[in-house]
């Protein structure tokens, strides 16, 4: 029976496909897709883990105290018999054989499939045997993990028959939850879709998801329960709809839709080599935000003027919690600045904290998770001062890079003066290190993110000591209108028409240039077209985003005149709803229409 289940929409576009449940308790296992060849080396995997965990509970079993109660032996015996039943084992063989799942992958599968099994059942005793079943998956994902012979490698791409990765049916992903982590394995895989039940319109996994361009709904709450394996489902990335078992009459009428996008596409597309120059011959720069090297080929492609955001703490997930040496990634910084041909790239320092953990495993470890309010917490430049050590081989790494092109560095989420002094001095101590072991490096611009009220309002601190300013709304919002930005609960009140927020983000724009300072927004706002017009007439001339965006943002500038929006931003920042007076005003110049925010509620 068809039903829908509503969300937020962060990147539009319509998915068709069947559905692949990522079970919720098990989002921090591996998903990957397996060759063909791989297949029995996988099973045997299985195969190892459920003969090891098998001798473990026998062994637990022998060692039982006389004393001990009874029901602990019955409840190793409950264990064996779950562990070799082929409703579990056999079951999963098949998710790696017929689907190509990883072990752990197939297993969180079976679990989920078993697990609604259990919830089904009337009898109460039964049913708690659910709890039982999760301890024996828990011990056979530890025994994968011990004899684990496969790297947490991205996923291959798909093959151009579809037939060696799950199948010709496209497939699109259903989870309670992605991590940015999990959603970067994810990002060259076969979904051509996503949902999740958690999640904001600019979280991290919203942002990765968004990157990767295609049709994803997030903050759907009940989705994955709701929504079974293999069910057909149509993501209505615009409206942010899910839309369960389609009849055929909704079937066809998305598909037309899906071919109209494309025609947009490409019509878009041709834009690529048009120079980003607004009606009245002001140069704008459209630099893309990236979250790896591989990412910069398809920054270039699309048009990108270079890239003015390198999340470089993407390059520190999927690591088993080990961090990456300075060589690592001087190589990685490297990579991204051959890849951009001369075109600058700015390179973040790691913004580690908040929705971003490094590894599940070892966050307590690295002193960084775990807190009540983690975006509040030690986070970005707070972490990075805190692990001097590492903070400035990674300083070192990125120096090292402006060795082969133009580098700039962004420091995310200063705030205290006492920050910056203490950033500067390893700036200068990590050149210091480079002169004394006679490694080059070139000239390199610093600047910083303003993302946090204090430092918007404190401008001239910041414009004393650095070289340019990136504004990243995304915080900025949270931070300004209290509103954790990865929370479906509050996603509602993320509003970045909110006029205060105007008034931050207009002041930021207006000293900078008075300063004679760059300054750039990165946050998701830079790459909204409907946002466009009121950042031109802010006085922003540098717009950093998903490469995705830029053909859309290009047309909008297009078409836009500066010197008739800079008049206009007072009444909308005086204005009580400022997106209804930019919509009544944008909307009395004639071939201009006001478009739905992707970022407003
Ligand atoms: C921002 O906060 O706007 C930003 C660009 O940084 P991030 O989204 O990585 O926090
Ligand atoms: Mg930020």
């Amino acid at each position: 029976m068809s039903f829908q289940v509503f969300g937020l929409s962060i990147s539009r576009g319509v998915a068709i496909g069947k559905a692949v449940l990522v079970a919720s308790s098990r989002v921090d296992v591996a998903h990957y897709f397996i060759p063909d060849a791989q297949v029995p080396l996988e099973v045997a995997r299985l195969c190892e883990a459920r003969d090891a965990v098998g001798e473990e509970l026998e062994t637990l079993k022998r060692d039982l105290p006389a004393d001990a109660p009874g029901e602990l032996a019955a409840l190793l015996d409950v264990h064996l018999m779950l562990l070799r039943d082929e409703l579990l084992t056999g079951a999963t063989i098949c998710w790696i054989s017929e689907r190509h799942y990883n072990a752990e992958w197939a297993l969180s599968a079976q679990l989920e499939v078993v697990a609604r099994q259990f919830d089904e059942m009337e009898d109460a005793y039964l049913r708690e045997r659910k709890a039982d079943l999760e301890q024996v998956v828990e011990r056979l994902l530890r025994a994968l993990a011990r004899g684990a012979a496969v790297p947490l490698a991205p996923p291959p791409a798909p093959a151009s028959d579809g037939g060696d990765f799950g199948g010709e049916e496209p497939l699109v992903l259903i989870a309670n939850d992605i991590a940015p982590a999990d959603m970067l394995q994810f990002k060259r895989s076969v979904f051509t879709g996503f949902v999740t039940d958690v999640g904001g319109k600019t979280s991290h996994t919203a942002i990765v998801a968004r990157s990767m361009d295609i049709p994803a709904v997030v903050g759907a709450r009940e989705a994955s329960r709701l929504i079974q394996q293999d069910d057909w489902v149509v993501i209505d990335g615009d409206a942010g709809v899910v839309i369960v078992d389609p009849s055929p009459i909704v079937l066809e009428e998305y598909r037309f839709r899906q071919r109209q996008i494309q025609l947009e596409r490409e019509r878009l597309a041709r834009l690529r080599h048009t120079p980003a120059v607004t009606l009245d011959g002001e140069r704008i720069d459209l630099l893309a935000n990236i979250e790896l090297p591989q990412d910069a080929p398809g920054a270039l492609v699309a048009g990108a003027a270079g890239v003015g955001l390198f999340r470089s703490e993407f390059l520190f997930m999927n690591r088993g919690g080990a961090l990456p040496s300075e060589d690592e990634q001087f190589e990685a910084y490297r990579a991204a600045v051959e890849a951009m041909q001369g075109l600058p790239v700015t390179i973040r320092t790691v913004d580690i904290g908040a929705d971003k953990p490094i590894d599940r495993m070892t966050v307590g470890e690295l002193r960084h998770a775990h807190t009540l309010n983690p975006a509040l917490g030690l986070r970005a430049i707070r972490w990075s001062l805190s692990e001097p050590g590492m903070f400035r081989k990674q300083l070192r790494a990125i120096l090292r890079a402006s060795a082969f092109g133009k580098v700039r560095l962004l420091i995310p989420m200063l705030v205290h003066a006492g920050e910056i002094r203490q950033t500067f001095e390893a700036i200068a101590r990590a050149r210091r290190q480079l002169d004394d072991a006679g490694v080059p490096y070139g000239e390199v611009e610093v600047g910083a993110m303003i993302e946090v009220p204090a430092a918007a309002l404190q401008m001239p601190l910041f414009l004393k000591h650095f070289d340019f300013v990136s504004i990243g709304t995304n915080d900025l919002i949270q931070y300004t209108l209290a509103i954790d930005r990865a929370d479906e609960a509050v996603s509602h009140l993320y509003d970045v028409w909110h006029p205060a927020v105007l008034r931050l983000i207009a002041d930021v724009i207006r000293q900078a240039r008075e300063a004679g300072r760059g300054v750039s927004v990165c946050g998701e706002m830079a790459g909204d077209p409907a946002c466009t017009e009121l950042l031109l007439a802010m006085g922003l001339r540098s717009f950093s985003m998903h490469p995705s965006r830029i053909a859309a943002v290009k047309q909008r500038l297009l078409r836009a005149d500066t010197r008739k929006l800079a008049p206009l931003l007072g009444q909308i920042l005086d204005a009580e709803s400022p997106e209804a007076m930019c919509a009544q005003l944008l909307r009395a110049e004639p071939g201009k229409t006001a478009s739905r925010s992707l970022l407003t509620a």
